[in-house]
């Protein structure tokens, strides 16, 4: 590795609290054919940077067996790669900058130690996760452990036997820290796994197979199974990229995806929860640049600005606000102004 030693000085002469003593003359085997100079540095008792973390080892060794050197306690040795993070590559030459950056790094003080705080978990342990993949990492943790299962997503099934406290949904909101945490979701399942006895009683009975062995009702299959029961020609209306739109479109219904003009959309495109403090969008205004720019990216945006591409065919306002139908007509006259022409169900269904 190619080491511009006048280069190094200057960089390092110019750096305020680093020092460019010891650089006259590089060793490239320091700790073979260059250990007596790496000894005479050390009886010296002055700060001591070595540029090699590979053999620290082998250097703390040989200072302790040199006549004279500092124990560590009294001036100890610091080590700092220079030749992974910095220079052995293909652009070695232009890496002095670096090298310097990383060498006078090495010589700053040693930071005050960081604080410590301690925590008691008292046992208790929540595993969030697939049916089969929670249920096992419980078992690993169960013979120290109070556990509770959370299913989460995936398919997988759960097993015959019932011994963990088990609940289903998407989790909404996790707070606290080691044993002191708080965990919140949305069941979004009628089952309550806690009393279920696995019996498979539904899973048998269930005419559209929306039950599997998690024992959690696919509810976007039952309701658009159902719709498609009541009427293959009726129209599903859904939320944009849910579950209900891919349901929907398996049991062959025509469906059109609906966005939301007032209420902001998660980073996965769930809505906000309505217990988050920004779940809503304030105001016509607010709600207008909400939709124009959904619409503008044919994306649901969420709340930290990403996009997720959409087909959205509908909006939403929520009536349930006091600024709802200002809402719906600010948003109906900002969509004409841009162009927009407002179509039925069926006219964006053919
Ligand atoms: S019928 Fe289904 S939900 Fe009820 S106990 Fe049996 S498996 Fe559980």
């Amino acid at each position: 590795m190619p080491l511009d030693r006048t280069g190094l000085q200057a960089a390092l002469a110019k750096t305020p609290g680093s020092s460019a003593e010891g650089i006259d003359t590089p060793h490239t085997l320091l700790c073979r054919r260059g250990a007596s100079a790496f000894q005479r540095a050390a009886k010296q008792g002055d700060d001591l940077v070595v540029c090699c973390t590979q053999e620290s080892r082998l250097f703390l060794e040989l200072n302790g067996e040199t006549a004279g050197a500092p124990g560590l306690q009294e001036r100890p040795i610091r080590f700092v790669n220079i030749r992974e993070t910095g220079g052995w590559s293909k652009d070695a030459t232009q890496a002095t900058p670096k090298l310097a950056a990383l060498i006078a790094a090495a010589q700053l003080p040693a930071p005050d130690p960081v604080a410590t705080v301690s925590y008691m978990s008292g046992g208790r342990c929540l595993v969030i996760g697939a049916a089969d993949a929670a249920e096992r990492a419980a078992a690993m943790l169960g013979a120290g452990l109070q556990v509770s299962v959370l299913v989460e997503g995936g398919a997988g099934a759960l097993a015959q036997r019932h011994e963990l406290a088990t609940h289903s949904g998407r989790l909404t909101r996790l707070t606290g820290w080691l044993g002191a945490f708080h965990a919140t979701w949305d069941s979004g399942n009628p089952i309550d796994l806690d009393l279920c006895t696995r019996c498979n009683a539904c899973v048998a009975v269930c005419p559209e197979g929306a039950i599997d062995f998690s024992y959690r009702i696919d509810l976007a299959r039952c309701i658009a199974r159902a719709v498609r029961a009541a009427g293959p020609q009726l129209i599903l209306l859904a939320p944009a990229l849910s579950a209900l739109v891919r349901a929907g479109r398996e049991a062959g219904l025509a469906v059109v995806e609906e966005i939301f003009a007032d209420r902001q959309y998660t980073d996965e495109g769930h809505l906000v929860p309505r217990s988050h403090p920004q779940a809503m969008v304030h105001g016509a205004e607010a709600s207008v640049h909400h939709v124009m720019a959904m619409l503008d990216s044919a994306a649901l945006v969420s709340i930290h600005g990403k996009r997720l591409p959409c087909a959205a065919g509908s909006i939403c306002v929520h009536g349930d606000n006091a600024q709802a139908v200002a809402t719906a007509q600010a948003v109906r006259a900002a969509l004409r102004a841009a162009g927009y022409r407002l179509s039925t169900l069926p006219e964006l269904t053919v």
